[in-house]
């Protein structure tokens, strides 16, 4: 595919409805091909952080009392606007991100849905609620003011989309802060998007979480702050939040266990939706397989299958047709995972790389890694405890069912979880026990229905499910008695 020419917003940031030039700024690499820079990204200020919240504060008067009616055709227009310009983007997100082609655009495609899906379920849920009873009591709902949307690198598109759409639907204006190593595409889709509301209800901020990610959340004109990243970075948000008791939507890190139970199908179907559940954005997924318990009477023939899925994968330029996984998003990343695979060979596991190199010539120029399938290792392992965020797998045997719940639960994480079973009423059973904040019966994979979101438990999240797109994390809802 020919590389995009569409106008990218590089180096720059948006307030009030103007693209600023950052004086500092910084560049944006291919990871398919490091000695490409695919733009800039502008590295804010201090100043500029409290301009854009100035901003995002001016206008949330007027915005927030428009008609959910308004809010709704303009974000029609802007899907509208959007779905035009999606094959635009697709070889743009995939150089900054190393996605590989067919992942982009279902992440991009998805991007509009969500919003006119979102636009249609506020109709509905903007209506008043009467509460039968002597006294004339309505449920109504208000926008809560300036949120702050910050995102990830893994999958910026989506994880920004669900926060920003709702947010601005329920009455809100936002500052987005994208990660620093995937920003672009973020931006000229919002580009996009901004351009059908008033200034000042969308505005973004790039640079350093550090810098710009800590000033946004302490500024006590932010009343909301949607998050999805780390837990680490989530705790500090949390201590930065608490200082003006802002209200929290966190999406955090996870290690989701897979369970291979006796009884479990491992077909084509199954075995391809294991590999995808692992293998899936080279790992680099929150809800990702990070984790493989499997019967130990099932233990030779699930290493076998998933050693010939492994096998498929051809690794390369996620903007080659061919290329079924791309690269590791950033150095940092690459290192970390080069590290873990180094050190569990090093404890004496088996580590396997299987995978094919889809051309060996410019495998160096990018940050490359076979998938790899571990045994020969524990529940303490490093590389089961710890979010590998790689296309590495640990494969651990188990003898009972209790035990294999034990060990599911036996971490700090508690985001999805699956059960590979034949036999749906046990696999509802152990979906009750699972501590996950969702658990998916022979598949592990996302909601195909936009309307719902259901967070991580324990150190992988906060809020809980959300049935409407997710505008109940924008919105207060209060009582009007008459
Ligand atoms: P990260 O926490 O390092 O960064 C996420 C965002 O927070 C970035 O925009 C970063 O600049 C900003 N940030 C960093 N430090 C900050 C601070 N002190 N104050 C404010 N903002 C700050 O995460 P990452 O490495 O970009 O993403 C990978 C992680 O995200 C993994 O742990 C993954 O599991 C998690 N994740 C979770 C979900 C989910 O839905 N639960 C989805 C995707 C990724």
């Amino acid at each position: 595919m020919a590389i995009s020419a569409f106008p990218v917003i590089s180096g720059r940031f948006l307030v009030n409805g103007e693209w600023i030039k950052g004086a500092r700024i910084t560049d944006v690499i291919n990871p398919a091909n490091i000695t490409e820079v695919v733009g800039e990204v502008a590295l804010c200020s201090k100043e500029d952080v409290i301009q854009a919240v100035d901003a995002a504060d001016s206008a949330f008067r007027s915005w927030s009392r428009t008609t959910a009616e308004e809010r709704a055709s303009r974000m029609k227009a802007a899907a509208h606007k959007l779905s035009e310009a999606i094959d635009e983007h697709v070889s743009l997100f995939v150089r900054e991100n190393g996605k590989v082609l067919a992942e982009a655009k279902k992440d991009l495609l998805r991007c509009v849905e969500i919003m006119s899906k979102a636009a249609d379920a506020l109709l509905e849920w903007w209506q008043p609620e009467s509460i039968p009873g002597g006294q004339m009591v309505q449920i109504r709902k208000r926008p809560r003011g300036v949120t702050a949307v910050i995102s990830p690198w893994n999958s910026p598109m989506i994880l920004t989309f669900k926060r920003v759409i709702p947010a601005i639907l329920a009455g809100n204006t936002v500052v987005v802060k994208p990660a620093t190593d995937c920003p672009l595409t973020v931006l000229s889709t919002l580009q996009v998007v901004a351009a059908h509301f008033p200034p000042g209800v969308i505005n973004i901020v790039t640079g350093s979480g550090g810098l710009v990610g800590e000033i946004l959340c302490s500024d006590s004109r932010v009343r909301t702050i949607a998050f999805t990243g780390s837990t680490d970075t989530g705790k500090r948000i949390m201590s930065l939040a608490s200082g003006t008791v802002k209200k929290l939507y966190m999406e955090l890190g996870g290690n989701d266990p897979a369970l291979i139970l006796p009884d479990a199908v491992l077909d084509e179907t199954a075995m391809l939706r294991i590999r995808m559940g692992i293998l899936r954005a080279a790992g680099q997924v929150c809800s990702a397989i990070k984790r493989v318990y499997v019967h130990e009477s099932r233990y030779d023939e699930l290493v076998d299958k998933l050693k010939k899925e492994f096998h498929q994968v051809i690794v390369g330029n996620g903007i080659h047709p061919d290329a079924l996984m791309g690269p590791i998003n950033n150095k940092t990343q690459f290192d970390f995972v080069r590290g873990l695979i180094e050190r569990t060979k090093q404890s004496g596991a088996k580590v396997e790389t299987l995978g094919h190199k889809l051309d060996p010539d410019t495998w160096e120029n990018g940050y490359f890694l076979l998938p790899s399938l571990v045994t020969g290792l524990d529940q303490q392992s490093e590389l089961v405890r710890v979010e590998q965020f790689g296309p590495v797998i640990p494969i651990i045997p188990y003898a009972d069912v209790e035990e294999a719940v034990e060990l599911a639960n036996d971490t700090e994480f508690g985001l999805r979880a699956s059960v590979w079973t034949a036999d749906s009423q046990k696999a509802e059973e152990l979906a009750d026990r699972l501590q996950a904040g969702a658990v998916f019966h022979n598949n592990h994979t996302i909601f195909q229905d936009l309307h719902l979101d259901f967070p991580g438990l324990k150190e992988s999240g906060l809020s809980r499910e959300t049935r409407w797109c997710g505008l109940e994390l924008f919105a207060d809802s209060f009582g009007f008695a008459n």
